[in-house]
């Protein structure tokens, strides 16, 4: 009878091994993906930083239009979008309104 097929060692004692190299490449991964974040964030609060002086951060030109306004609820970050009539440039920031709803002007 065939009962104790259970105890094949099938994998070999690699896996310790395996695992420093995974580790490793997991750490690259999230060090670039911190750091593209971070320049993602930067980027954008240099966008963002254009568009509220009035112009567009890609052609320079002052054809920046607010197409849609989202708020996520009282005291929540307000989603915004704009984009750009004259190069198509089209971006959405999300921004912290924390202040602007505390005199009870959030009632409806
Ligand atoms: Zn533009």
């Amino acid at each position: 009878m065939n009962t104790k097929r259970c105890l094949k060692p099938t994998a070999p004692h690699k896996e310790s091994h395996i695992d420093i190299y995974l580790l490793l490449f997991l750490l690259i991964v999230l060090a670039g993906s911190v750091t593209v974040y971070i320049y993602y964030l930067k980027e954008k609060k240099e966008q963002l930083d254009a568009i509220n002086r009035g112009f567009c951060p890609k052609c320079k030109q002052k054809s920046i239009v607010l197409t849609d306004q989202r708020s996520g609820g009282c005291g929540g970050p307000q989603i915004v979008t704009f984009e750009c009539e004259s190069c198509g440039y089209h971006n959405s920031f999300s921004i912290d309104t924390s202040g602007g709803c505390g005199g009870g002007s959030c009632g409806h």
